[in-house]
């Protein structure tokens, strides 16, 4: 499906998905009919520690929704979860974080720091999983906004029934630590910033009831990350995949909680002269470069530049002309609640 947007077309996916190939509760087959109907152009898998879904040759076109298995790595400890895509085998169990990023490097593949701030109690029945090799370098991205991560984080015993029922409500926005480090790295190079859902749809104690919190279907009608295209998705499996993967690796992507509108229509673009670029570009002047946000209703927007709020503005437009090279970014906001966020456009770094 997918939709032209301006110059440019907008496909929604969802991102850490788990099936029963690891502690997910459905198979790849039962999972892409379900993302398929809640209005889904791709979804990134994401089982620990194997390729089986790969093996067994299920990457492709699933309907019309395009499956594509990466999965998901961890240390001896259970902590450092990385996300591995676009590779051909899974690295060695007992390598540390340093090492797996670096042998995934090697096979060019794209790796994804998984909820790298995580924080629950550790002796609780879910403990955190964080991210906690920051000498690290070489990763392809960062996980901003985790879904099961946020809302594990939220829970309390006095809110868990009010949480259990309206778990999309509750979400607020992307992890502000994360943001800092993500700002901070792209000042020296391109990483990408996505929102994804980590799906397992397992069933959680609320009481005496036993209740699937996140059914498959509830999480892909919440964080998506959308790519920005030049081109339309090929229906051919091996280019449509290349596509993707190359907007992640780009940083041509958006991340979106779409239980408050949808946000295919949103734009940012920056433009220079003759230069025209999205997220993941970069201009080369500053001086008569302009950045420019669209939104398909009016919401709070913030323009932040190297790291820093630089103007806050409630509408469905913002214009706004750099005074300093540097990356930028924005959020949408309504009503205290994250509703889009963007990549960065670099302009003159
Ligand atoms: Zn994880
Ligand atoms: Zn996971």
């Amino acid at each position: 499906m997918g939709k032209k947007v301006g110059d440019w077309y907008h496909y929604a996916g969802a991102i850490h998905v788990h099936t029963t190939e690891s502690d997910g509760t459905k198979s790849l087959e039962e999972v892409s009919a379900i993302g398929e109907r809640a209005g889904l152009d791709f979804i990134l898998f994401t089982d620990h520690m194997n390729l089986n879904n790969l093996d067994a040759g299920k990457e492709g076109f699933h309907g019309k929704l395009l499956a594509l298995v990466g999965y998901e790595h961890n240390d001896l400890d259970d902590n450092n979860h990385y996300m591995v895509f676009d590779t051909p085998r899974v690295y060695g169990k007992d390598l540390s974080s340093a090492e797996y990023v670096r042998d995934s490097g090697r096979d060019n593949a794209i790796g994804i720091i998984a909820h790298p701030d995580e924080v629950r109690d550790r002796k609780g029945q879910y403990p955190p999983f964080p991210w906690t090799d920051w000498n690290v370098d070489g990763y392809t991205g960062i996980e901003l906004w985790n879904q099961m991560s946020e809302w594990m984080e939220r829970l309390t015993p006095r809110n868990k029934l009010v949480m259990a029922f309206s778990p999309r409500k509750s979400m607020i926005g992307p992890d502000v630590k994360t943001l800092a480090r993500w700002d901070a790295v792209n000042r020296t190079r391109k990483i990408v910033g996505v929102a994804s859902v980590d799906a397992h749809a397992f069933p959680i104690k609320v009481g005496p009831f036993t209740v699937e919190i996140f059914p498959y279907k509830v999480h892909f009608r919440s964080l998506r990350t959308y790519l920005i295209l030049p081109e339309p998705m090929s229906a051919d499996f091996a280019a449509a995949k290349k596509q993707v993967y190359d907007a992640i690796r780009d940083c041509r992507v958006f991340g979106a909680h779409i239980r408050w509108g949808d946000p295919v229509d949103f734009q940012f673009t920056g433009r220079s002269g003759a230069e025209r670029v999205v997220a993941g570009g970069r201009l080369n002047d500053f001086k008569d470069a302009v950045l420019r946000v669209e939104l398909p209703s009016p919401a709070q927007i913030r323009m932040i530049g190297n790291g820093r709020k630089l103007i806050e503005a409630v509408g469905r437009e913002l214009q706004f002309n750099p005074t300093e090279p540097g990356i930028y970014r924005v959020e949408a906001w309504k009503q205290g609640k994250c509703w889009i966020f963007s990549n960065h456009i670099r302009i003159a770094v």
